[in-house]
């Protein structure tokens, strides 16, 4: 009898298991852009989920039961008809190239623990930055989402502009930065978790658009100098998360610039369409920031979390932490750009640089365009026929593949629109057919798509439209 660890390491057990699992997977992938089965997410209540998933741990069974248990219970990011949150669904390539990361498991702190993986993580920044205008002297590392690079970029900030060396001495008040009241919350959490505390973030009204006001950036700027504030950045979306609107970069670097503050750009959904020169424009101003976060696994088709953190000048990113680590990081005071851990908060860290590059060697940047443009292209065509039909409201243009929308009868109260929204939501997460998500803007609930899916058509969210107006509670009366 082979030990259970024999077992375990097992190479013919693991050729068998994988061989399945990639059969199983391609089948999946097949079915499911096709729209087979016809749920793009099987909603079941969380307790229920749990008493099954409890007793399955009981009970045992092959892996590729176990797996395709976790197929069935998962939401099918492949399918057509999921719309929901920002992620993109994997391209095949690079999740093979995330199982290989697993196997290997490098650890990347430092060097030895990962040449492939280290060198493959310059290659990507490198490749990255120049995508984003910047010159020769930008750098950067990955790490792991868009939450953790921003924090990451703003004690840079902190350390290179702030009076006081708060790293050595503490006391982090009254430090503050301006940002856009509809910035993602991670913004917010980094002020706080830095100990500037509730006056360390100062939002910045939003126009029309959604998009920060940057006339008001001045005398809020003043207002906060008044108040004894330290302001030392300001950060621009690239785009906001609710509704995909882009700051105007240019603008804000040029306010950054002129009183000395760091200019970092939350580009975690949007900074993808350095890609696409369609949507190029959207970016103006992007290389007057001192640091840029991007993730991959949003608009670049790569698994989570991979997420870029590119710097103007690499040299800033050794600031983030000047912390000694003796038995890790010899020399801790050398600028060694291949001993990654000296600049992330990861220690040990997921070879994450393998699937961005897998998918830059295989496809080249042409994937990233053809993607970007196509989505964001729908995304256009979709608020078109909103625009067209009574009854339909957008919350404004979509810039990218991110669209707010509501269904708005004619008759009844605005706290009636907003739960007719709600339970419209709520009944198409339990009917499955279509995945799409909610926000609130302005006090008012709208429905909310990313258009992530490369193979989701107009014809999918005609049927949405429809989908929605014959379910509606409030009956629609259809006049198209
Ligand atoms: C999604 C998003 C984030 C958070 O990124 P994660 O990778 O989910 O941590 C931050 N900022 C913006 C603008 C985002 O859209």
């Amino acid at each position: 009898m082979p030990s259970i660890l024999e077992r375990a390491y097992g190479a013919e057990e693991f050729r068998d298991a994988g061989h399945a699992l990639v059969d199983a997977l391609a089948d999946y992938l097949d079915l499911v852009k096709r729209r087979v089965p016809e749920k793009a997410i099987e909603w079941v209540e969380p307790e229920t989920a749990t008493r099954a998933w409890e007793e399955r741990l009981k009970e045992g069974a092959s892996p590729l039961a176990l797996f395709e248990s976790v197929l069935a219970d998962s939401v099918k990011l492949h399918h057509p008809r999921y719309m929901g949150h920002q992620i993109s669904p994997a391209a095949p390539v690079a999740a093979l190239a995330g199982m290989l990361n697993d196997f290997i498991n490098n650890g990347m702190g430092v060097y030895e623990m990962g040449v492939a993986g280290t060198a493959m993580e310059r290659a990507v920044l490198a490749s990255v930055a120049r995508k984003m205008g910047f010159g020769e002297s930008a750098g950067g590392m990955l790490t792991s989402g868009g939450t953790l690079a921003n924090v990451t970029a703003l004690l840079a900030a902190r350390s290179i502009k702030a009076k006081t060396h708060v790293w050595k001495e503490g006391g982090a008040a009254p430090l503050a930065l301006l940002v856009s009241e509809e910035a993602h919350y991670c913004v917010d959490r980094a002020v706080r978790i830095m100990g500037w505390g509730e006056g360390g973030i100062i939002k910045v009204p939003c126009d029309q658009r959604f998009a920060l006001r940057t006339e008001l950036l001045e005398p809020l700027y003043r207002q906060a100098l008044a108040q004894g504030k330290e302001v030392i950045a300001v950060v621009g979306s690239a785009c906001s998360t609710s509704t995909g609107s882009f700051d105007d970069l240019e603008a804000i670097g040029a306010f950054a610039e002129a009183h000395g503050l760091w200019f970092h750009v939350d580009g975690a959904h949007g900074a993808a369409c350095v890609y696409a020169p369609g949507y190029r424009h959207l970016l103006r101003g992007l290389e007057r920031a001192d640091s840029v976060t991007m993730d991959f696994h949003k608009m670049l088709l790569t698994p989570s979390l991979t997420t870029a953190l590119v710097f103007k000048r690499e040299k800033d990113s050794f600031r983030t932490f000047a912390q000694k680590a003796e038995y890790l990081l010899d020399q801790a005071g050398d600028e060694d750009w291949y001993n990654l851990a000296k600049r992330t908060f990861e220690c040990t860290k997921t070879m994450m640089s393998l699937r961005a590059y897998t998918l830059l060697q295989q496809y080249g940047e042409g994937l990233f365009e053809e993607y970007i443009t196509k989505v964001n292209d729908l995304c256009a065509a979709f608020a078109d026929i909103l625009e067209s039909r009574p009854h339909w409201q957008i919350a404004t243009r979509p810039s990218c593949n991110i669209l707010c929308f509501r269904c708005v009868p004619s008759e009844g109260p605005e706290e009636s629109h907003n739960a007719l929204n709600a339970q419209i939501r709520v009944d198409l997460l339990h009917e499955g057919r279509f995945y799409i998500v909610q926000t609130q803007l302005r006090g008012k609930i709208w429905l909310r798509v990313t258009l992530t899916n490369p193979f989701t058509t107009i014809e999918d969210l005609k049927e949405l439209i429809t989908h929605i107006e014959e379910r509606a509670p409030v009956k629609i009366h259809r006049t198209t």
